[in-house]
């Protein structure tokens, strides 16, 4: 799909009965899913997947099965939030260290007017029923559930009914971008689908989880042959 076919898909769900989430899965993410059966179930359990990064684009092109649009998580959640303002939605942040949550939240309300903060907790809790319950408590629309994959996936598959909110997404490390303490990509490298290299070179840490994306391209061409 397009991002305005997702964001309208997205809003849909926020009158529709019941509660959804969106899953944002990345090469990374999909190899996790190759070895973890329960993350492929969380994942394909969702209501929407975006294809979040140029090497999805890549795969599905390579298997003849070409998606429209790159979709990042945190495209789809801007274009939500505006969206949500539109309306006076509320919005529960969960996710990141102590404090992030809360920073974000002061520049979100102040980016899209009209958007209403129901509450924010850090990602870093042991117990999990007093955070369904501020959910719940808090009559939030959407739940933004950034506690990086597999673990939001897995939380909101378990907890996303009891919660009450319509809607909930995994957007991983949106919240630190969010708050300005992460910098996304200048445009030209986003553009060029060098994202990924970019936030390499800016956390060096993640090379281990980035050989993640050769072996993605290798099994989707192991993929390619079986077809
Ligand atoms: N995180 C969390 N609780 C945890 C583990 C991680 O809230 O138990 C947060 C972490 O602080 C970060 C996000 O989850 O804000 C994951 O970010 P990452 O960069 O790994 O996600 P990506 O954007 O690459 O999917």
């Amino acid at each position: 799909m397009t991002m305005a076919e997702a964001l309208e898909q997205g809003m849909a769900f926020l009158d529709s009965p019941g509660t959804h989430y969106v899953a944002t899965p990345n090469p990374e993410i999909v190899e996790l899913c190759r070895e973890n059966p329960a993350a492929r179930r969380a994942v394909n359990g969702a209501d929407l997947v975006l294809a979040d990064g140029v090497g999805i684009i890549k795969g599905a092109a390579m298997l003849g099965t070409p998606l429209r649009d790159r979709l990042p998580g945190i495209e789809f959640a801007a274009g939500l939030m505006a969206r949500m303002a539109k309306q006076g939605r509320s919005l529960y942040l969960l996710g990141a260290k102590p404090g992030v949550a809360d920073a974000a939240a002061k520049i979100l309300k102040e980016r899209y007017f009209g958007l209403k903060i129901a509450g924010t907790h850090d990602g870093y809790f042991q117990d999990n029923a007093p955070i369904v319950e501020a959910i719940r408590a808090s009559g939030a629309d959407v739940v933004f559930v950034c506690l990086g994959a597999p673990k939001q996936e897995f939380w909101m598959e378990q907890y996303g009914p009891e919660t009450g909110a319509h809607l909930l997404c995994g957007l991983g490390g949106s919240l630190d971008v969010f708050a300005g303490a992460v910098k996304r990509a200048p445009k030209f490298w986003r553009d060029h689908g060098l994202e990924w290299f970019y936030r390499l070179c800016k956390e060096p840490s993640r090379l281990g989880r980035m050989m993640k994306l050769p072996l993605f391209l290798i099994h989707v061409q192991q993929e390619k042959k079986k077809k």
